[in-house]
């Protein structure tokens, strides 16, 4: 049986002729292609600096490091979310901060932001995820984070190809310090594994760029040690530095060589996405029991998921029981998210779901459906009518 999934790739000619290309010209890493992707999306997000890195979470470990959050300061993120937006917090020696989101859009409640920034006043950076590809209110957030003295990383893995409210999109920096984006092979385009930080703060890209390498001096970057770099007034050839501590998060031209001819069909995949996802709202538009998240805000999304919540204690069926049966019929739903603070090592961090009502009741309910570029109007019916019919028969 050809399982349906709830997101996958599309890889095509193009995509494949670019990495036997990128294999046969023999820079496989710290190539041309690295740079040619960046400058490919910081022209697509219309941001002057990207620095691609290894995956999405190096993308937000890197960010932090570079935002200077500091060990004695706090880092609010949303409850419903991947893991690494908040673990980027713990990697810098900071402390995480959940602040519940709003029950429609399962983005940071703006309302809820400044409540949690008042009762926590050391903190320093602010995590927003712009959940399912839907934009969060970015005006309002960094009003919030201006007030308090807080800087923005945007956690934009869900959401490359996502515009704001004025057009502008997902990446641009306009309201942030930095933007992550993840091009794992369920995000909007992949790499296979890869990631990408955007700034326009010319000091912050050139540290990103030493972050991503072992802190190693990049560039025109001044050497620490002048003595030791210079030979009768010249650079030493050899020469280079460790200026700080750092990892090697470095990506390679294989990955980016992917990632330029994804690029290239990324407004293709977003207005597929946008197509099934208009097909989903239709069919359960009268539905009691299944009830999609973010109606009404469908024209800024780049739709990285279709989630809905489903009444399953009034449907008379378990959530578990009712993914069983789904896959039993070829169909592979998820639950995006539990909430971070619910994890077993969140909780032994002393962090406790019930304390963001809001993120609870949705985990309750949450189902991801099947949306990626080559799902059918054929295998979307499928779905609906297997929901329907579950739903029916419970
Ligand atoms: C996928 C994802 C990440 C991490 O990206 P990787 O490339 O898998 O490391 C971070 N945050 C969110 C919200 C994600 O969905």
């Amino acid at each position: 049986m050809d399982m349906i999934s709830y997101g996958r790739q599309h890889i095509d000619d193009a995509d494949i002729q670019a990495v036997v290309e990128c294999l046969r010209s023999g820079a496989l890493t710290q190539g041309p292609k690295v740079a040619e992707f960046e400058q490919a999306i910081s022209a697509y997000v219309g941001v002057r600096y990207a620095v691609a890195v290894s995956n999405g979470t190096a993308a937000l470990h890197l960010a932090a490091i570079a935002a200077d959050v500091g060990s004695s300061s706090a880092v609010v993120t949303s409850p419903i979310t991947f893991v690494a937006s908040a673990n980027a917090a713990l990697y810098v020696g900071a402390r995480p901060v959940f602040s519940d989101v709003d029950p429609e859009t399962i983005n940071l409640s703006p309302s809820g932001l400044v409540h949690t920034l008042n009762q926590n006043p050391d903190a320093k950076v602010i995590i927003p995820v712009h959940f399912a590809g839907l934009p969060c209110d970015m005006v309002a957030i960094s009003a919030a984070a201006v007030n308090a003295g807080a800087v923005i990383i945007e956690d934009a893995a869900h959401a490359l190809g996502s515009r704001y409210s004025d057009g502008s999109m997902v990446g641009s920096c306009a309201h942030s310090l930095m933007t992550t984006f993840s091009f794992h092979p369920v995000k909007s385009i992949t790499t296979g594994e890869g990631g990408m930080v955007t700034t326009n703060d010319e000091q912050v890209y050139r540290r990103l760029l030493r972050l991503r390498s072992h802190g190693i001096n990049k560039g025109s970057d001044e050497f620490l040690d002048q003595d030791a770099a210079f030979t009768d007034g010249r650079p030493n050839p050899w020469y280079y530095e460790m200026q700080e501590l750092s990892f090697n998060y470095r990506i390679t031209d294989i990955q980016c060589a992917l990632g330029i001819t994804q690029l290239a069909k990324l407004d293709r995949f977003v207005a597929r996405r946008r197509q099934l996802v208009a097909r989903y709202d239709k069919a359960f538009a009268g539905s009691k029991l299944i009830r999609p998240i973010q109606l009404g805000q469908r024209d800024r999304s780049a739709h990285h998921l279709y989630a809905v919540r489903i009444d399953f204690s009034a449907a008379g069926i378990s959530r578990a029981e009712f993914m069983t049966r789904l896959r039993e019929s070829g169909v592979i739903s998820q639950v995006h998210y539990m909430p971070v603070p619910a994890h077993p090592y969140y909780r032994r961090l002393g962090f406790c779901a019930d304390h963001y009502p809001n993120a609870q009741a949705y985990y309750r309910q949450a189902l991801s459906l099947p949306l990626f570029y080559d799902l059918t109007e054929k295998q979307q019916d499928t779905v609906v009518s297997l929901l329907n019919e579950l739903l029916r028969r419970s």
